[in-house]
């Protein structure tokens, strides 16, 4: 098959989104035909991407919007993750292992670094007017070969 393939969808950023993200990834993903391990890698992925929006994007009770895109081409997958809410001041502290900014709240302060472990590629862009995470994964036996 040679194909390339999107989709996108927009949900609000409560925490009872979590599970619909992860799910609405892997049934688009299966398409490439990954294993059980790929999948997995992929579903905690969007897992702490979307939960650091739940949790961190919109601190002041106004939940925003989540944008959720993923995109398919020549066998890798591509996951981007969009708030608009307040930012990160300091990338590269925030995507230390253990730096949590709620260390009150029990956070452990891994999610950039477990999303960095199960993908391939982790992209961060912020500003005062929302963060984008870009992630991409190759998928080893997939069956999407080529750009269509
Ligand atoms: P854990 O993911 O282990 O529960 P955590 O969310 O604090 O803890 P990371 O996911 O690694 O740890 O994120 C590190 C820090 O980056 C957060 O504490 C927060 O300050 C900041 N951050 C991450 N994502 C966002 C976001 N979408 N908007 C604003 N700040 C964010
Ligand atoms: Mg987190």
């Amino acid at each position: 098959m040679k194909y390339s393939n999107f989709m996108e969808v927009t949900f609000k950023a409560l925490s009872i989104n979590e599970g619909f993200a992860r799910v609405c990834v892997a049934s688009f993903c299966v398409q490439l035909n990954p294993s059980v391990d790929e999948i997995t890698d992929i579903k905690t992925a969007v897992s702490e991407a979307v939960t650091n929006c739940v949790v961190h994007a919109y601190p002041n009770g106004n939940k925003g919007d989540i944008k959720l895109r993923c995109e398919l081409e020549g066998g890798t997958i591509t996951i981007t993750v969009q708030d608009k809410g307040v930012g990160i001041k300091d990338i590269e502290k925030a995507r230390e292992p253990f730096y949590t900014s709620k260390p009150s709240e029990e956070r452990s302060g891994m999610g950039f670094t477990v999303m960095e472990s199960f993908m391939d590629n982790v992209e961060v862009f912020s500003n005062s007017f929302g963060t984008t995470i870009k992630m991409s994964k190759k998928i080893l036996n997939s069956s999407c070969e080529v750009v269509g």
